[in-house]
């Protein structure tokens, strides 16, 4: 898109194209977004299996091939290691492999660098194996024993599903959570939020913006069969569920008593979702999951080390990592302070690929391109009274 307006530009990846996707990600994922839906700008999957979904390898074809397509200036090997505001008007951009002066910098390093690690995880007995998402690549590389997964968004339950599948017990600590059926009637549930205008939704038309930019990632996988994967899923195959993760006194975890309060909450919403659609579609309530099945009263103490748990999954999100970041635009929590990706307080620093950045699409593949257009349009914008006298 930069190209297309003209705008002289080089791309600086740390990696090889598609990095976070041959460096960052398990073996078995497939994408939870269906082939159809995985597009980007002038690039739309044109293979024969719309309904499918992309395996890893799969789309980092597809990004390679977009690398070329596109014809971008991509310095491959060259890390970012600080961005800083030059004296007067633009940007230093000092590399392992070179600086660069910009008028203009679209920080894309990504949303998901760092995994997202309670506090309480410094105090777990060191016996105690601790793996997070981004260092996950199959079950055998775990420990024997019982595995507690921390999380049950889309990550936690399709990492808790493959480790179930291969014969470990486990164990779903379980917080907030968004819960969706693969299909309804008939059709991949990505079709129907893309129809109902869901993940077109505007940032600046959104009542509670930070709450929106939070909203866990949805309970889905793409699987060839198409299949549901909730806790129901779970538990049917062995998995015990237990409330939050709260605290850890030597090696006994204490857990939130709220998870059918939490449980009952994502059924609501689920039921909600499901009458937007029928009532988009102009028919009658159509069928409802069973509610998701929960004990009444959940462990809420487990002595990990005596009932035999030898590793802990965080699967309790992400972070970007802004460490090279000079310009003082973050927040206290450390996340960079934009509006629709624009940082007001650094004229001509932008950030793309972000939850929520300009639509609830952002944070999807095929987000970008919607958000990138209004960014570059942004950009030209900025050189154009940048380069006045
Ligand atoms: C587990 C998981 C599953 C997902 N599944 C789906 C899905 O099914 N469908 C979907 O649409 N989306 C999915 N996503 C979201 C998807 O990953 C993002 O939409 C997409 O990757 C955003 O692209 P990006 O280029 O902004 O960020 P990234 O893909 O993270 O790329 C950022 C790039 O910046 C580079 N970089 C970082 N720091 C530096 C630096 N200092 N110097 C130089 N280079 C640097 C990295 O090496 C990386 O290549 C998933 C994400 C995760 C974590």
């Amino acid at each position: 898109m930069l190209s297309e307006q003209s705008i002289e530009h080089v791309v600086l990846e740390r990696g090889e194209v598609a990095n976070t996707w041959k460096t960052e990600r398990w073996d078995s994922l497939r994408l939870l977004t269906p082939n159809w839906l995985t597009r980007l700008p002038g690039l739309a999957y044109d293979g024969e299996n719309p309904d499918g979904f992309m395996t890893v390898a799969e789309l980092i074809e597809f990004l390679e091939r977009y690398a070329d397509h596109g014809g971008a200036l991509v310095r491959t090997q060259t890390t970012v290691t600080s961005l800083s505001r030059l004296p007067r008007n633009g940007y230093l951009v000092e590399t392992d492999a070179g600086s660069w002066e910009a008028t203009a910098v679209i920080v894309a390093s990504g949303a998901f660098n760092q995994a997202r690690v309670p506090a309480v995880s410094a105090s777990l007995p060191p016996s105690l194996e601790q793996v997070t998402p981004l260092d996950y690549k199959r079950p055998d590389q775990l420990r024997r024993g019982r595995v507690l997964v921390v999380g049950a968004s889309a990550t936690g339950i399709q990492i808790a599903d493959e480790l179930l599948r291969s014969g470990r017990e486990v164990t779903v600590a379980v917080g907030e959570h968004v819960r969706m059926p693969r299909t309804y009637r008939g059709r991949d549930v990505m079709w129907w939020l893309d129809r109902i205008g869901r993940l077109d939704e505007r940032y600046d038309e959104v009542d509670d913006l930070v709450r929106a930019r939070h909203v866990p990632s949805p309970q889905l996988a793409g699987t060839p069969e198409r299949a549901d994967l909730d806790l129901n899923t779970l538990t049917s195959r062995g998995a015990a569920l237990v409330g939050r993760f709260g605290a850890i006194n030597g090696s006994t975890a204490s857990f939130s008593g709220s998870l059918r309060n939490v449980c009952n909450l994502a059924d609501l919403k689920l039921k909600r979702l499901l009458d937007t659609i029928d009532q988009w579609a102009g028919v009658d309530d159509g069928p409802r999951p069973e509610p998701t099945r929960v004990d009444d009263r959940p462990r809420v103490l487990i002595d990990l080390v005596a009932e035999g748990f030898e590793t802990v999954l965080w699967a309790t999100g992400f972070r970007a990592d802004y460490s090279w970041l000079k310009v003082p635009v973050c927040d206290r929590k450390g996340e960079i302070r934009h509006d629709g990706g624009v940082v007001p307080q650094a004229p001509g620093l932008y950030r793309i690929g972000l939850n929520f950045l300009r639509r609830r699409k952002s944070s999807f593949i095929h987000g970008a391109e919607d958000d990138a257009r209004e960014i570059v349009a942004h950009v030209a914008d900025h050189l154009a009274t940048a380069q006045q006298p």
